[in-house]
C-alpha cells in the first residue's frame, strides 16, 4: 500500500531557524526534568558535563528499561506479535481491524519507514544493518530477509537479546541476524560499518539525545542511511520556550511507566543532524498514521486472554496498560507526535 503522506506533513527546515540552532548540549538541559529518571546535564563551554546524581539515574534508567522489557515482552509477543512497535495505517480509517490487520500495519511501518529513507531503491547497497533498541528482533528478522543482509540487534533486555536469538534460530536466520545486550549510547561497534542504521521506537528511551544520534552516526558507513522512528513531543512554536505546564504534565505521567528520560521534538533531532552537517535530512509527522494503534491495543487488553495475561505477567505491564489511554490523550491533544527522522552519512 502507497504512504498517503499529506506535503504538509514533511517538515520543512526554515534557514532562520537553522541559523539560530541551539547547541546540542543544550537541548536537554532546556527542558524541564520530565522524572526522576531524567537526566540532568549542565552545559560547559558547549561540553556536556554529566554531574553524579545525573550519571546514578541514567543507570537506573536504564535498569528500570531492562526490567521493564524483560517483564513485558513476553505478554507483548502472545497478544501482538514480535514486532514491538505501532502500526501505520491510512489516515482516517474507520475500519476495525482484524488481529492480522494489525500485524500488516506494523510490517507496514516498517516498509513506509525503508520507503521514506529512500531505501527501497538502494535495497542492493544494505549489507550490514544494526537494530537499535531491537526488542525481540521483529524488524531485524525482516529487514535480514527483505534485503539478504546480515542484521545486529541490541537491546537492554537479557530477556529480549535471548528471545530474539531463539526466534532467529528457530526462522533458520542465526547465520543473517544475532542479538546482543548493549547500550545504543555506547556501542559495541567499530566506527563506519552499518550501510542501514535502524531504530524504531527506541529514541524515546535515550536519556541523552545527542548522546545518542553521534553514536547512530559513527556507526553509519559513509553514505550509509540513518532511520529514526520514535515519540515525540510537539515542536515548539517560534519564542516558545518550553511546553506547557499541563503538557509537561500529562508526559511526566508517561515517562514513570513507559521509563521515559524527558522527550524532545522532531525538530530538535533535526537541529542535532544538522549540527553533525549529516546529508538529505527529513522528518515527518505520521501522527495520524498511527492513531488508530492504541485503542486497538486497549482493546486487546480488555478481553478475556489480555486481561488473564497482563495479570499474570505483573505490575510493570499492569501500569503500563492503565497509561496507555494518556498516549491517546497525548495524540488526541497534539502533545505527543509520532516522528520520522531520516538522512544520509556523508560519503
Ligand atoms: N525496535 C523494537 C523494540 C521497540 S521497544 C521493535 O520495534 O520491535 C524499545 C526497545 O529499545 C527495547 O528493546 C529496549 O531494550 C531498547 N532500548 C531502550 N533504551 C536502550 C538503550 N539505551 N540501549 C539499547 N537499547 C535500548
Amino acid at each position: 500500500m502507497k504512504a498517503t503522506l499529506a506535503p504538509s506533513s514533511l517538515i520543512s527546515l526554515p534557514r532562520h531557524k537553522v541559523s539560530s540552532l541551539r547547541s546540542p548540549s543544550l537541548l536537554l538541559q532546556s527542558q524541564r526534568p520530565s522524572s526522576a529518571l531524567m537526566t540532568t546535564t549542565t552545559a560547559s563551554r558547549g561540553s556536556v558535563a554529566v554531574t553524579a546524581a545525573a550519571t546514578s539515574s541514567v543507570e537506573a534508567l536504564r535498569e528500570g528499561i531492562a526490567e521493564f522489557y524483560n517483564e513485558t515482552s513476553g505478554l507483548w509477543e502472545e497478544i501482538w506479535g514480535d514486532h514491538m512497535h505501532h502500526g501505520f495505517y491510512d489516515p482516517d480509517s474507520s475500519v476495525q481491524l482484524s488481529d492480522s490487520g494489525h500485524r500488516e500495519a506494523q510490517i507496514r511501518m516498517i516498509e513506509e519507514s525503508l520507503r521514506f529513507a529512500g531505501v527501497t531503491e538502494e535495497e542492493k547497497k544494505i549489507k550490514r544493518v544494526v537494530d537499535v533498541g531491537c526488542g525481540i528482533g521483529g524488524s531485524s528478522r525482516y529487514i535480514a530477509s527483505k534485503f539478504g543482509a546480515e542484521c545486529i540487534g541490541i537491546t537492554l533486555s537479557p530477556v529480549q537479546a535471548k528471545r530474539a536469538n531463539d526466534l532467529a534460530a528457530a526462522q533458520s536466520l542465526s547465520h543473517k541476524v544475532s542479538f546482543q545486550v548493549a547500550d545504543a549510547l555506547e556501542q559495541p561497534f567499530e566506527d563506519g560499518i552499518f550501510d542501514l542504521v535502524w531504530s524504531m521506537e527506541s529514541g524515546e528511551h535515550m536519556p541523552d539525545k545527542a548522546k545518542f544520534v553521534k553514536e547512530l552516526v559513527r556507526v553509519a558507513a559513509p553514505g550509509g542511511r540513518i532511520i529514526i522512528v520514535t515519540w515525540c513531543h510537539r515542536n515548539l512554536s517560534p519564542g516558545e520556550e518550553a511546553l506547557q505546564p499541563w503538557e509537561q504534565n500529562l508526559l511526566d505521567r508517561i515517562c514513570k511507566t513507559f521509563y521515559l528520560p524527558a522527550w524532545c521534538s522532531t525538530s530538535d533531532y533535526v537541529d542535532l543532524l544538522q549540527s553533525l552537517s549529516l546529508q538529505d535530512i527529513k522528518c515527518a509527522d505520521w501522527s495520524e498514521n498511527v492513531a488508530p494503534f492504541w485503542p486497538a491495543v486497549i482493546r486487546t487488553a480488555l478481553t478475556w486472554k489480555g486481561l488473564v495475561s497482563l495479570l499474570r505477567s505483573g505490575m510493570k505491564s499492569i501500569k503500563g496498560a492503565l497509561t496507555m489511554p494518556l498516549m491517546i490523550e497525548g495524540y488526541k491533544k497534539g502533545v505527543i507526535k509520532f516522528g520520522i527522522i531520516t538522512c544520509q552519512k556523508p560519503l
